[in-house]
């Protein structure tokens, strides 16, 4: 088995070290930098951040799709726009 890196924190995962594999794509993390609560997918299985966050993403297209006239009414659906602008200010560092 070749040594895989672990994909939160980037370091390798030696040959004794416990490791948990994201149900979709492979990727392995060390069981100490996975998060059981956040990176789980409906049935319970592990993901990686990656494919959690897609997940996430497809039921929040779906959901915005399916009302998108309820966050246009509702003045709470300006705190979603700007919440999601945060997310994007994460991911772009810029937050
Ligand atoms: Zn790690
Ligand atoms: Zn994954």
């Amino acid at each position: 088995m070749k040594t895989q890196k672990c994909i939160i924190c980037g370091k390798s995962i030696g040959e004794e070290e416990e490791y948990i594999e994201c149900c979709d794509c492979n990727s392995r993390m060390h069981k100490g930098c996975f998060d059981g609560e956040l990176l789980t997918d409906a049935n319970g299985n592990p993901l990686c951040p990656i494919c959690a966050s897609t997940e996430a993403l497809d039921w929040l297209d779906e959901l915005i799709a399916s009302y998108t006239t309820v966050y246009k009414r509702d003045p709470r659906g300006e705190n979603i726009k700007s919440r999601l602008q945060n997310l994007l200010k994460i991911l772009e560092g810029k937050a």
